[in-house]
């Protein structure tokens, strides 16, 4: 049997059997009792709710995470990718515009899969918890603007990374690196002005007590706080948030209005100390360094296996091309990818430490963050007890209990 295909086979099973471990070690963490922390906060009713939701939440995921890994596995042995490669080839268009086009089908495929999915999520699973807010016409509306924006951004991104390899040989993976990562970082330059408020409404915090207090702690820390708005998360869910976006002189801090109905004005100014710790600690330029050099190994990687002539019989196709090589590499890369994200994620679990004590050491006041956090989670219904195995594979943020203590213990 063809070496790369075991270890895909093998790479994609493994993924899938991961994430039921962990559904069934957090499902077995559900304690009866309310953490500690919380007693003051939650009622056994409300405790009880959010471990339903927890419970069905994870059994959503298993069906989504077992339909898509069998269907995915099924489509790769019954030469679903040759089959693709054969129909994009047929239209007989240059390697560049075919390769877009067989991204283009394999992509459609794969948002058809996911589509009745998030239906269900959104429309029966969050109505069912009461914190669905999105309508129908949201909804489709928010898939279109989406797919529009991944033809516009990603079809020349693409199209650029197939001409390189096609190309520039040897040092093509360099080219793609520098490429795509210019690319990137234009994107995330412009996205606040232009592409996130295709999706949200914006408007700049008015003036009041929340803004004034906001300014002085900014004041006070020698920040410099340009572009404070309010955005209408409320369109969505009732789910409350806050998030820095951007950089240089298009940087925004966006606070969902349903944070600012639901939170004190010093709970707020305690999200914003961590948001501004993330800033002044180097996380945010830590982090986008770690994500170029993750690109650069992508592609130096791909460039070693990309005219393999194992990996492409592995799918069951004859003809060898780039766009065809990209795709194949990728899936087989999922092992790395996720040992990559696991380092990421205990990163940045390490970061959400150090932003909290810079939050609680520069407000002076520690509990309010803790409060903020607390109504947070509880306002979410978020699973309280989860286990460390599944913190280890998938969290980004610490357990909230454990972000309580260590603001206490400071
Ligand atoms: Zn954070």
């Amino acid at each position: 049997m063809n070496i790369y295909l075991v270890l895909i086979l093998i790479s994609l099973a493994g993924a899938w059997l991961l994430g039921a471990i962990s559904r069934h070690l957090d499902a077995k963490n559900l304690s009866r009792e309310v953490p500690e922390e919380f007693r003051d906060t939650v009622d056994s009713e409300t405790y009880r709710r959010s471990q339903e939701y927890t419970l069905a939440k994870m059994r959503t995921e298993s069906v989504e995470e077992t339909v898509s890994t069998a269907l995915v596995i099924i489509f790769l042995l019954a030469g679903g990718f040759a089959w693709a490669d054969n129909l994009v080839r047929a239209a007989g268009f240059g390697p560049i515009a075919t390769g877009l086009c067989y991204f283009g089908l394999i992509g459609l495929l794969s948002a058809a899969l996911g589509l009745p999915f998030s239906v269900y999520n959104t429309f029966v699973l969050e109505k069912r918890f009461g914190f669905n807010k999105t309508t129908p016409g949201t909804f489709i509306v928010d898939r279109l603007k989406g797919l529009v924006l991944t033809v516009l951004i990603g079809g020349p991104m693409l199209a650029g990374v197939l001409l390189f390899f096609g190309w520039a040989g040897a040092a093509a993976w360099l080219w793609c690196w520098g490429f795509t990562t210019l690319v990137s970082l234009a994107i995330t330059y412009v996205a606040p002005q232009w592409i996130l408020p295709l999706f949200n409404k914006f408007s700049p915090l008015p003036d009041g007590e929340l803004r004034t207090m906001l300014e002085e702690y900014a004041q006070r820390e020698g920040f410099e706080l340009t572009g404070l708005y309010l955005m209408d998360g409320s369109k969505r869910s009732t789910k409350a948030n806050a998030f820095f976006t951007g950089f240089g002189k298009k940087k925004r801090i966006a606070l969902f209005d349903t944070l600012v109905e639901r939170h004190t004005p010093e709970e707020i100014t305690a999200v914003l100390a961590h948001e501004i710790g993330h800033s002044k600690l180097g996380h945010v330029r830590k982090m986008l360094v770690a994500s170029i050099l993750k690109t650069g190994l992508l592609f130096w990687l791909m460039s070693l296996f990309l005219d393999s002539k194992g990996l492409f019989a592995a799918f069951g196709v004859q003809e060898t091309s780039i766009y065809a090589g990209l795709l194949f590499f990728v899936i087989l890369y999922t092992p790395v990818s996720l040992l990559l994200g696991i380092a990421a994620g205990a990163l940045s679990r390490k970061h959400e430490f150090e932003a909290d004590a810079f939050a609680a050491s520069t407000t002076g006041k520690p509990e309010d963050l803790v409060s903020a956090l607390k109504r947070l989670s509880v306002d979410t219904l978020s699973n309280l007890t989860p286990h460390p195995f599944t913190v280890w594979l998938s969290y980004s943020h610490p357990p909230v209990v454990r972000r309580i203590r260590a603001l206490r213990e400071a």
